[in-house]
């Protein structure tokens, strides 16, 4: 069997994410998936492509995060005034109205997070384009660990939602047009999508390091990484680090149940003042006018924008109910030890844990017209302290629902059946 730093190493082994059963891995069709037998969750998604098509994709995703971040994404006219906003305007309006803690949140979500994601991904690519492998595949892997965990938190994609529902809402006192920066960001969003098709994570990981499948029976102890799904097999202790990746090796998430219950708890809280007070103030010829989250969804239905006023409704009033509702009922039944409906909670698990950074729509929205609406007492929109508590909600359920690990329901509803690993 082979060895590394100690522990005994299979890459032809997969453990589900979900409910930790072990499955020997088969190689889907391109474009197909393998599907856990006992959870559902989606093991191993093939690529369309193989490494060497997403190359190009993601250079093409490099090109046009160069036009947004350096050109206005929107310009508005108001009574004869014009004004242009880039990314970083929006950032630096926040700042500027003393909202520190959302301009760094906004800053890191849709600028800092997305080009370390894409340079990191580019620089890994090149470095396996050659086809002989990586010179130093240890450095490679780190890199690509770190661009894996960065993934959820690049969110352009819902920024551009938050684009949209900013420029419906100026449409009552203001005329808006989208710039060179707003419609590379909608190419973007295309190209990020076309880049989690054509990568095939497995094939990149296999790339970088990988030891061929063997004829033997899974090791009897076990973790699985949970960054590059390498399977360690050990004999007293666990390994610390992975072999390939250098990610923290742990069988699940250390103090998973307490760490969730804080973080549901501090969310709930927020979620009082977030939907209580206003996120921001439209001042319209000298009149302030402060705007709460459910007005936000009001007025926007009232101009008979209905299907963004659901969306609006859904991402920042529905979700984030569901997400404290559901890691609340997760963490009693796992108490509890409950095998009541586990398939439902994990498939519900995994919903809130994909939607979960939708819900900050709002926030970018208001970053946005921040930026863009200073006309001083013609029109000027300021963001609120009830938008910093709603930010504070979102990015609390969403750490919540990283760490909880649902593999936890499964261990405490059949103990019997897991003494080690799966
Ligand atoms: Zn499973
Ligand atoms: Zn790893």
């Amino acid at each position: 069997m082979p060895t590394e730093g100690g522990a005994s190493v299979r890459d032809d082994l997969v453990a589900c994410p979900d409910c930790g059963l072990l499955h020997q891995i088969r190689q889907p069709r391109p474009g197909h998936r393998a599907e856990c037998t006992r959870c559902g969750a989606v093991l191993y998604r093939r690529g369309r492509g193989g490494v060497h098509h997403a190359l190009p994709v993601a250079l093409t995703g490099a090109a046009l995060l160069a036009v947004i971040v350096l050109n206005p994404l929107m310009g508005v006219h108001v009574q004869g005034n014009d004004r242009e906003g880039l990314i970083t305007s929006g950032i630096e309006a926040l700042a500027d109205q003393g909202m520190w803690p959302l301009a760094l949140l906004v800053g890191a979500l849709v600028l800092a997070a997305p080009l370390a994601r894409v340079a990191g991904v580019v620089t890994v690519l090149a470095c396996l384009h050659q086809g002989r492998g990586p010179a130093d595949p240890r450095k490679v892997a780190r890199l690509f660990a770190w661009t894996e965990k960065l993934r959820p938190w690049a969110m352009l994609d819902v920024f551009l939602l938050g684009v949209l529902v900013g420029y419906s809402r100026l449409k009552g006192f203001a005329n808006a047009e989208f710039l060179a920066g707003g419609l590379a960001l909608g190419g973007y969003v295309l190209v990020r999508t076309a880049m989690d098709q054509t990568l095939d994570r497995r094939a990149v990981w296999t790339s970088i390091d990988h030891v061929p499948p063997i004829d033997a029976p899974p090791p009897a102890r076990w973790v699985a990484c949970a960054v590059c799904q390498r399977i360690h097999g050990f004999a007293d202790a666990p390994p610390a680090h992975c072999t390939r990746c250098a990610s923290r090796l742990h069988r699940r998430e250390p103090d998973s149940l307490g760490r969730t219950a804080a973080l549901v708890s501090a969310g709930a809280i927020l979620y009082v003042p977030a939907n209580l007070l206003p996120v921001m103030t439209v001042v319209n010829f000298g009149q302030g006018a402060p705007s709460t989250i459910v007005h936000g969804v009001v007025e926007l239905a009232e101009v008979g924008l209905w299907p963004l006023a659901l969306l609006v409704f859904v991402a920042s009033i529905a979700v984030p109910v569901l997400k404290l509702a559901g890691l609340s009922w997760f963490l009693v039944a796992a108490r509890r030890g409950s095998g009541k409906r586990l398939h439902a909670r994990t498939r519900l698990y995994r919903i809130i844990d994909s939607i979960g950074r939708w819900s900050n729509i709002d926030v970018f929205m208001i970053a946005i017209l921040a930026a863009l609406v200073q006309f001083g007492a013609v029109a000027s929109i300021r963001a609120d302290a009830g938008a910093v508590a709603f930010a504070g909600v979102v990015i609390l359920t969403m750490l919540a629902s990283h760490v909880f690990d649902p593999r936890i329901m499964w261990d405490r509803a059949e103990p019997e059946e897991s003494p080690h690993g799966r």
